[in-house]
């Protein structure tokens, strides 16, 4: 049966007028005015809006047109998709040194499931605050988040307190947040949708809870079931990753060309080490160690094993690729040397069934 899935500790981060932001932080000429990035005063649709705009009611996919004269001050600004894309790649290397589990929804909103978090700190509230202030430290742009049990209300929770702030919604006050939320703030009704409801009495979350299931479905298809869930707090999506972790690498170019197989062998123990610290701080271990070797004219070479099992331990790490480096000679001196380690458990681990204190 479909239940309410309390276990999980999902963020949604939502970047402030995101592309209007950037547009103010590269042209300091911009700051503190109304601006809008994309159309014009005579065409167009406006893509993004500045706060300041916002306040005269100019809001993206309204008309340039009417955009200038609700805000006659406004000021036009042509989008620069590949800056937008370099700060969000920027943003998602944030985004990892907490989690892997990242889904994008653009290029300034993510969901991140840090149930599990590179940071081993099981307050979901504070891993969003450290992120957001990163954010703003490293990148100079403000960002909102939201906090709960699942995607859906991660998403609503992020707009409560836009711009620069956060809520979380505890898994105790998921129902009562969902009850009380009027209808046209669900994620996924829209505008059309909301009409309907309301000709329906559905004005706020516990109407619609009061609604059956086939009532829901009747009027709204499958979408009827997917309201008939979210309202109970039962949304048990998965933050769909973008990038999965296939492999965890160590290696170290050296200031002299190693050509004794003795010297390369302390080298490789060393980067065993540092392999064995990544594999843990991913939490992961893996089957298959392949040696990387770059020669001193630049050519490359791999050598790999598969073991029958996983490890993550630098002393069997060593062992294997000990193995590895003996197999043939060297044919030329070495200025590289790498450890990777692929097959990993990550499929396994998910399979792992782990109760978490919840402490939100
Ligand atoms: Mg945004």
């Amino acid at each position: 049966m479909n239940e309410m899935n309390s276990n999980r500790k999902i963020i949604h981060i939502d970047m402030d007028a995101f592309y209007a932001s950037v547009e103010q932080m590269d042209n300091p000429e911009l700051r503190g005015k109304p601006i809008a990035v994309g159309g014009s005063e005579n065409r167009g649709v406006v893509s993004a809006a500045s706060y300041e705009a916002r306040k005269f009611g100019v809001r993206s996919a309204i008309s340039g047109v009417l955009a200038k004269k609700y805000c006659p001050e406004l000021i036009f600004v042509s989008p620069r998709f590949d800056r937008y894309k370099e700060i969000s790649a920027k943003i998602h290397k944030i985004f990892r040194d907490y989690t892997d589990l990242v889904e994008p929804l653009s290029l300034d909103e993510a969901y991140l499931d840090v149930t599990q978090n590179k940071k081993g700190n099981p307050s979901a509230s504070l891993l969003a605050e450290e992120i957001r202030t990163r954010i703003f430290n490293e990148l100079g742009l403000t960002a909102s988040a939201g906090i709960s049990i699942n995607k859906f209300v991660a998403k609503i929770a992020s707009d409560y307190n836009k711009p620069n702030g956060q809520k979380t919604v505890n898994p105790d006050e998921v129902i009562a947040f969902l009850e009380e939320l009027p209808i046209c703030k669900f994620y996924g009704v829209g505008k059309v949708t909301t009409e309907k409801m309301y000709q329906l009495g559905i004005f706020s979350g516990l109407e619609l809870k009061s609604k059956s299931q086939e009532f829901l479905e009747k009027h709204f298809g499958k979408s009827g079931s997917f309201y008939y869930n979210v309202v109970r707090g039962i949304h048990n999506s998965e933050v769909k990753s973008d990038r999965i972790t296939k492999s965890v690498a160590a290696e170290h170019t050296f200031d002299v060309n190693l050509s004794s197989e003795i010297f390369m062998a302390e080298q490789l123990e060393k980067i065993a080490n540092t392999l064995e610290r990544r594999l843990k701080k991913h939490r992961v271990s893996g089957k298959t160690v392949t040696l990387k070797i770059k020669y001193s004219d630049f050519s490359q070479q791999t050598r790999s094993k598969t073991l029958p099992y996983f490890i993550s331990d630098k002393g069997l790490i060593f062992e294997t690729v000990k193995e590895l480096l003996y197999q043939e000679r060297m044919k030329d001196s070495v200025r590289l040397l790498g450890i990777s380690m692929s097959n990993l458990n990550t499929e396994v681990k998910k399979a792992v069934v782990v109760q978490l204190k919840f402490a939100f």
